[in-house]
């Protein structure tokens, strides 16, 4: 029996390359790489040989008949990936889809090229990628510098504690930190991380999308009102992040994503189920104290098109101890969850109860998750603090009593000092990683493609980034007063 990829799937392709098959896709320079939820193993071709478990950095990758309970869909939905392809179609379009890709080096500096200093600002996962290939292929000399005492980024302080998989691809990052050639500089703030621009070759700036996306409703900055950051930080013990107050019963988070999921889920867990995990003891003793029953997530989209990914709502799905129900409030719903077809997003919410739910009134007993599709945030309502939410509905506006309201709607960058931003779309101008008009400095990450795309999205991101830098390098286009003034400090200390 073939082996199958599960929920926690990265999608960084570390499985890809080892697979004596090619039987995972879809895979780097493939047309739907990165477009995917996950990466799938296609039941018919695999051999059962193990190699993409271990390794794989996440631990998602089981043979398929030691699956079993909620984990057991995935057997399915790595087969569904494959039925409803045209294989030679897609072979057309992507030459590697089952057969041999033609043979890739890894990228090297010419021999005689002097080692690159390139500094790189941001531990998180674009930043990591981009050390690791610096370090792996080529004999860069790097700078590895974070604001936070802390390195590990958005997979320490982003990822939900109760997805240690997930946090494990931390480990991985972390072998490079005591690496030979690698200086670490942590608690550097990014004034000082731009004094290294004059004493390195290049530097990437992976800095992440640390902003959240306005909502642009009445009330939203009224107290209570707490953007989907601060809540996430603040179970994962981010520093810079003070408690949330959980005296409300129920919670409104506007939006629907994965980090929305994140947060509703850990906000109704059972705090025992936490106690194991890596959460933070001030939150989980916050949970242990706190009030919070239910928490409603506001979607504007319907359930065919929701922005959270299938794994993610499995997983909610699954969880014993939560309560999953949608709100009937609008046919339209019903409609796309009856005429879904099997292996649609709609389709899984087949099983779960509908209920016409009363807003006014306290939630019931018990905890539980809310999914109210096709309904969009109108204003956050209190006068001195949040009372509730006004959302739009079929039958009219109707207001969400709720004590706390958290807003998920969407990340953006932040501009840094210096570099040249992009208010639209919050990134840094860019090509393939190079800022315009700043020669020697590329960004990686969500700073430099906006916020979509899962952990291992950031590989071929940081990849592209590196291999810009090396470009540049070979072809005499880094700062020239950078690199003569090192070569010549060199000089005079061997002299
Ligand atoms: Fe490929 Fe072996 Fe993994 Fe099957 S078990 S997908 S053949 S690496």
């Amino acid at each position: 029996m073939a082996f199958a990829i599960t929920q926690t799937c990265c999608a960084d392709a570390s499985c890809v390359s080892v697979c004596p098959v090619n039987c995972i896709h879809p895979a780097p320079g493939e047309p739907d790489f990165g477009r995917t939820e996950m990466l799938y193993i296609d039941p018919g071709t695999c051999i059962d040989c193990g190699a993409c478990a271990d390794a794989c950095p996440v631990d998602a990758i089981f043979p398929a008949g030691d699956l079993t309970g909620p984990p057991r869909a995935y057997v399915e939905i790595n087969a569904e990936y494959y039925a409803g392809q045209d294989v030679l179609a897609q072979a057309s379009v992507a030459p590697n889809f089952h057969r041999w890709a033609p043979p890739a080096f890894p990228r090297v500096l010419p021999s005689d090229f002097a080692p690159l200093d390139v500094a790189v600002v941001g531990t998180g996962p674009a930043g990591m990628y981009a050390v690791e290939d610096l370090l792996l292929h080529t004999d860069s000399r790097v700078t590895l510098v974070d604001r936070l005492p802390v390195a590990g980024g958005l997979v320490r302080y982003g990822v939900a504690p109760d997805h240690p998989s997930t946090k494990k691809i931390g480990e991985t990052f972390a072998r490079f930190l005591d690496h030979p050639r690698l200086k670490l500089r942590l608690g550097t703030g990014i004034g000082a991380a731009r004094d290294l621009a004059g004493r390195h070759d290049a530097v990437i700036y992976a800095v992440g999308a640390t902003e959240a996306r306005r909502l642009g409703i009445p009330g939203e900055d009224l107290p209570g009102s707490l953007p989907a950051a601060a809540v996430v930080g603040w179970y994962n013990g981010h520093p810079d992040l003070a408690s949330v107050d959980l005296s409300a019963e129920r919670v409104v988070v506007v939006g629907a994503g994965n980090v929305a999921l994140d947060i509703a889920r850990i906000l109704t867990a059972g705090p025992d189920a936490l106690a194991g995990t890596e959460i933070a003891p001030a939150a989980l003793a916050a949970l242990r104290s706190g009030k919070v029953r239910e928490v409603v997530l506001l979607a504007r989209r319907g359930p065919e098109t929701a922005a959270y990914t299938r794994p993610e709502l499995l997983a909610l799905a699954a969880r014993p101890d939560v309560g999953l129900v949608v709100d009937a409030h609008d046919a339209r719903i019903a409609a796309a969850i009856d005429g879904a077809e099997p292996g649609d997003k709609a389709a899984l919410l087949r099983e779960l109860p509908r209920e016409a739910v009363d807003w006014s009134s306290p939630p019931p007993d018990g905890r539980r998750i809310v999914l109210r599709f096709h309904s969009s945030p109108l204003a956050v309502c209190g006068d001195t603090e949040v009372r509730g939410v006004r959302a739009s509905g079929p039958a009219g506006d109707v207001e969400i009593t709720a004590g706390r309201v958290v807003r998920a709607a969407g990340f953006r960058g932040a501009p840094l000092p210096g570099l040249p931003f992009d208010d639209d779309s919050g990134t840094v101008p860019n090509t393939a990683g190079r800022v315009e008009g700043r020669p020697g400095t590329y960004v990686a990450g969500w700073i430099k493609r906006g916020p979509s795309g899962g952990i291992g999205a950031n590989k071929a991101c940081a990849r592209e980034t590196v291999g810009a830098l090396l470009e540049d390098a070979v072809a005499g286009r880094l700062p020239a007063r950078r690199r003569r003034a090192r070569l010549t400090a060199k000089l005079l200390r061997r002299a």
